[in-house]
């Protein structure tokens, strides 16, 4: 069935990009490969707001987004070093986790659910643990909540750390200047805004990022920064690529940049994201659970109100599966969590990458009376 992917990624994909997985493949180390990852690389390049001279390096790892987080954190702490995670939810305790998993000596910041981290509480935790390296969720996805990274990104630097930003789920469907930003490593995946199938991670890494590296031991082999970013500079990846993917990619990154033009792109998330909201606030008792000035561009999280709850939330997936939809029935621990704090669960509206104005409104004329009935008892 093709179902229609309203959930936070893997999302909608254009039949161009369909059509250019059955392109023929490549040898990775021949010169169509240099051909393919030439232009990969200095699209995602513009993508993120790199001039052509700029000092940062781009690494396209095998795997997903995950691997790029866990590459950067084996790469960038080494014995000595302490980290600081902060957390706003499920993917800024998925980077702890990996850092923990590692080996490596690490303490949390932990927001409450539904909240962005705000720069006091930081600042304290900064002075406190006197990190080295410091982990960072630019968009939220379990929650929908956006932070101010280029903020907090500063005043890790003024402590002398450096900064790890996860940009997994909004990396393509918004403006990014990492120029300006200056996170030490970005690091993003292929299956969300910029709408293509899952596969690779992707990493931008600044001059204090690559440098480190170069010092860390113990960085096993898939996950050494340095080693990606050695091949990267043949325009080549370190372990074999999917070539399917690597077409794909190829032909998504020109269309993003060449035909749709960023600008048009970014607009459209706002204007999807301004469509959602505008259908939660029309629905009695459903309330938008990120604070406002930190909604994301590209995910939107609903809390309900009684008499749903998880279990309604997840009938009320089927009942849309059957309708030909796919939509998140909340982040699982998330809500089994509020539940047992006495709160209401939240459910997740995914709106980025190719999905068009048209789709969404088809998705929420569908969505309105299925939630309407069921809150109503
Ligand atoms: N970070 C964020 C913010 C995410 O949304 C996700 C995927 N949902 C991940 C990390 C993990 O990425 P992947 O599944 O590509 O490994």
């Amino acid at each position: 069935t093709d179902l229609k992917l309203f959930i936070t990624g893997p999302t909608y994909i254009r039949p161009e990009v369909r059509q250019a997985g059955c392109l023929p493949e490549f040898g990775h180390r021949d010169s169509e490969a240099v051909k393919r990852f030439g232009s990969i690389f200095t699209n995602l390049a513009t993508l993120a707001g790199l001039p052509e001279d700029s000092d940062y390096k781009v690494a396209v790892i095998n795997g997903s987004g995950t691997c790029a987080m866990e590459t950067a954190v084996r790469s960038l702490a080494g014995p000595d070093d302490t980290v600081l995670s902060v957390s706003i939810g499920a993917f800024g305790d998925l980077f702890h986790k990996l850092a923990v998993l590692n080996g490596k000596r690490t303490e949390a910041l932990h927001y409450e659910p539904g909240q962005a981290m705000d720069l006091a509480s930081l600042e304290r935790a900064l002075d406190e643990v006197k990190p080295s390296l410091v982990l960072l969720t630019h968009n939220e996805t379990s929650t929908g909540v956006t932070n101010d990274v280029a903020a907090a990104v500063a005043l890790v630097h003024s402590r002398g750390a450096l900064a790890a930003v996860d940009g997994v789920s909004i990396f393509g469907g918004a403006p990014l200047d990492l120029p300006t930003m200056q996170p030490d490593i970005y690091l993003t995946a292929t299956q969300k805004s910029l709408g293509l199938p899952a596969g690779f991670g992707l990493a931008f890494a600044g001059p204090k990022a690559v440098a480190k590296a170069e010092t860390v031991p113990n960085k096993g082999w898939i996950t050494d920064l340095t080693a990606h970013l050695g091949r990267a500079a043949k325009l080549q990846t370190l372990t074999t690529p999917n070539t399917s993917l690597a077409n794909q990619m190829a032909v998504q990154l020109d269309y993003i940049i060449n035909e749709e033009g960023m600008e048009k792109r970014f607009a459209r998330h706002i204007a999807m994201r301004d469509r959602v909201h505008e259908f939660v606030n029309n629905l009695d008792g459903f309330e938008l659970f990120a604070p406002e000035g930190y909604r994301s561009p590209t995910v939107t999280c609903v809390q309900v109100p009684e008499p749903l709850k998880t279990v309604q939330l997840k009938a009320i997936k089927e009942t849309m599966r059957d309708k030909g939809y796919l939509f998140d029935p909340g982040y699982g621990k998330l809500n089994t969590a509020m539940e047992g704090a006495g709160k209401q669960p939240v459910f997740r509206i995914g709106h980025m990458g190719d999905t068009s104005m048209a789709m969404v409104d088809a998705f929420l004329a569908t969505l309105g009376p299925v939630l309407k009935e069921a809150s109503a008892g």
